[in-house]
């Protein structure tokens, strides 16, 4: 009863994603959640995702891109970024490489809730939630999960999908190469006097970007990521000062600021495990790695680790080669590890390279942005990385024909 090909630690939105896609292959997955299953109270969440179009692609091969977009996702055709320090700015449309939108703006519990659905319709896949591991015991041939309350599982493989914290990582060794950024992501959804034209916007501040994200009732989510204690300033304004506040910050570009709710504030902490896989183990999505928000990556590249994993964990089982052998794991940290370092390192270069004030440092990159926005081809490439569409991607989320021709 209690043996499963798979055992995912964390029903957060990767966990539940590897387990659909594993499920669907027809694979028999455990699901092991702390958190009470989320009842929709109706109160919209603070922090919202942009998704990617490769997320959008792994969404749509698991049967659930139409449950979330049908509950919120709100396309964006344009971005507009530009620096506070001088005139450089660079404006993406999607019509300039031929896409009907650069991708959505989606709040977590519509994606938590339409996965839920899905997992609901696989026959294989159990969820024990809400349940906490209390420990595992790595066998030879197997790994043993023993829960609190709800008994012991067993598989060949379990995955750490158990967020930044992960109990599991630590619990099987692996270490984390961490920087505190010092800076805190606030986070609020507010109301402007003007529409946000299905644009995301963003402002590069010297103490961190400022982002205004499109969302489907006409109100924008912002993240603000400034010094930790300028953000607990922000936080403990009344929400006229902070509407000010945030106007100017924002250079009125959407008019004033209405009205506002949810202001919260998360701490920001890059983290890379120095391994994803150990004998018959893997780390997927933050607990594997915690990035900067400002190109609003995290998931997405949490997403892209799932889908990778499902691949590399069903192709072994259609060799019949034990998939939670290192030798099977491998092709997995290969695959996402290099991708999201290199992911990581261009945020911190962005960050600091928008953070620093000095004027040499100012107008280069104020006419790099300039030159940038100028180089139709560049540009072009740079935008079709950021939406996914560009490097070695999972089967899930790349177009049917990709997959067919490269098969
Ligand atoms: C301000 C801010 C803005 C962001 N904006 C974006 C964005 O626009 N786009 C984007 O892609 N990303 C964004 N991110 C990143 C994103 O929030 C994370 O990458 C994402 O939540 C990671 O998902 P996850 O499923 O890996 O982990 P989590 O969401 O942390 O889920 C982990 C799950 O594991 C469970 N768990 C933990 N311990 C146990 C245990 N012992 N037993 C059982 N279950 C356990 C938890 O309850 C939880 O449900 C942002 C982050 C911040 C801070």
């Amino acid at each position: 009863m209690n043996q499963f090909d798979v055992i995912i630690i964390g029903g957060g939105i990767v966990g539940l994603t590897a387990a659909c896609a594993l499920g669907t292959a027809g694979l028999s997955v455990a699901v092991v959640e702390a958190r009470e299953p989320a009842v929709d109270t109706g109160v919209r969440d603070a922090r919202v995702y942009a998704v990617t179009r490769a997320s959008e692609r792994i969404f749509t091969a698991l049967g659930v891109w139409d449950a979330i977009s049908a509950r919120d996702a709100c396309a964006f055709r344009e971005m507009r970024v530009w620096d506070a320090g001088g005139s450089g700015a660079i404006h993406f449309d999607c019509a300039d490489i031929g896409e009907p939108f650069l991708g959505h703006i989606i709040e977590p519990r519509f994606i938590q809730a339409a996965l839920l659905e899905r997992l609901q319709a696989l026959a294989d896949v159990q969820l024990f939630c809400p349940a906490h591991y209390r420990d595992i015991e790595i066998r030879e041939d197997h790994v043993t999960v023993m829960l609190k309350d709800a008994g012991t599982l067993t598989a060949g493989l379990v995955v750490a999908a158990d967020g930044a914290r992960s109990p599991l990582r630590e619990r099987l060794g692996i270490q984390v190469r961490a920087h505190d950024y010092k800076q805190s992501g606030l986070v609020a959804l507010v109301k402007t006097e003007q529409g946000h034209q299905e644009t995301a916007w963003q402002r590069f501040l010297p103490g961190g970007p400022l982002a205004f994200l499109p969302m489907r009732d006409g109100w924008c989510s912002i993240v603000w990521t400034l010094p930790t204690a300028e953000a607990d300033q922000m936080l403990a304004l009344g929400s006229e000062a902070f509407h000010a506040a945030l106007g100017e910050a924002f250079e009125y570009r959407l008019g004033r600021i209405t009205d506002s709710e949810q202001r919260k504030a998360f701490p920001l902490r890059r983290q890379h495990a120095t391994r994803y896989i150990s004998e018959r183990a893997a780390l997927i999505g933050d607990a594997a790695h915690t990035i900067h928000p400002l190109a609003g990556q995290g998931v997405n590249l949490g997403l892209l680790d799932a889908a990778a994993l499902a691949e590399v964990v069903t192709d072994a089982q259609a060799r019949t080669r034990d998939s939670g052998s290192i030798a099977v794991l491998r092709r997995y940290e290969r695959w996402r590890r290099g991708d999201n370092l290199l992911m990581m390192s261009a945020m911190d270069a962005f960050n600091l390279l928008f953070g620093n004030t000095r004027p040499p440092l100012r107008w280069a990159r104020n006419l790099g942005l300039s030159l940038m926005d100028a180089a139709g081809p560049a540009k072009d490439v740079l935008m079709r990385h950021a939406m996914g569409l560009e490097g070695d991607l999972p089967a899930l989320a790349r177009i049917p024909e990709e997959v067919s021709r490269t098969a």
